[in-house]
């Protein structure tokens, strides 16, 4: 269904109405058929069977429980979440990668922030599979070249464990600590199964962005900078 058309930023739409001819007499007046032509910023409001939603709530939501939550120490990690989130954002823009690599990048963490559990979790012997809770969570609004990415993000780190020998010496102590409890490094036919997945290559991209991004005090823009990125890569709406 295409019932909107999309002209750069904005999303333009006839909208007809009705209206008396002046140009008839009383008796004979009719109603004649016009439109006019309504723009709005289309990352903002989609047109679904004739009613304009706007749909940019979930988007703010988003941003505010990163904003809210994000504060929170990183895990033994010399970053909160939030700074570490935003760093891997960073990276992912800065290496060009696309919208939705860019939104995973920003958003791959968040199931910290929503499965409720403590901190110190991979101390007390626990793994809260942040990135299975985080894509469920997402699914709702975004594809799977947003959801899947950040999914595999952690199957990617026993990826590169298993694959790349010099990965796991750059691993931060507690990236290691939580490594044992993610699985370990992947078997050979484990690795195999991950690279035929679609989404593991981006993936792997954003794992290492994931690894870089604990830098103390670096300067990298805030959230409202991904508030359009976000909006562009949501899925429309449904009734
Ligand atoms: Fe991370």
């Amino acid at each position: 269904m295409k019932d909107f058309v999309c002209l750069g930023k904005h999303l333009e739409m006839q909208v007809s109405y009705t209206r008396a001819s002046s140009r008839l007499d009383s008796r004979r007046r009719s109603a004649t058929r016009d439109s006019l032509t309504v723009r709005l910023p289309s990352v903002e409001y989609v047109l679904l069977r004739g009613t304009i939603m706007a749909y940019a709530k979930h988007v703010d939501e988003l941003l505010d429980l990163l904003s809210a939550q994000g504060k929170e120490a990183y895990f033994g990690e010399p970053v909160s979440i939030l700074e570490h989130c935003l760093q891997c954002a960073h990276f992912a823009e800065q290496s060009q990668a696309s919208p939705s690599t860019i939104a995973a990048a920003l958003l791959h963490d968040i199931g910290h922030m929503l499965h409720g559990l403590p901190e110190d979790i991979a101390q007390q012997g626990m793994d809260g599979a942040h990135e299975d809770v985080a894509a469920v969570h997402l699914a709702k609004w975004f594809g799977e070249d947003v959801t899947e990415t950040v999914r595999l993000h952690v199957a990617a780190k026993r990826y590169l464990c298993a694959t790349d020998a010099t990965y796991m010496a750059r691993l931060s102590p507690s990236s290691i600590e939580s490594l044992q409890l993610q699985g370990g490094p992947m078997s050979q036919e484990e690795a195999t199964a991950f690279e035929a997945l679609p989404n593991a290559g981006v993936a792997v991209q954003l794992r290492r962005w994931d690894d870089e991004a604990k830098i103390p005090q670096l300067d990298v823009p805030g959230l409202a900078h991904y508030r359009s990125v976000l909006l562009q890569v949501s899925k429309v709406p449904q009734l």
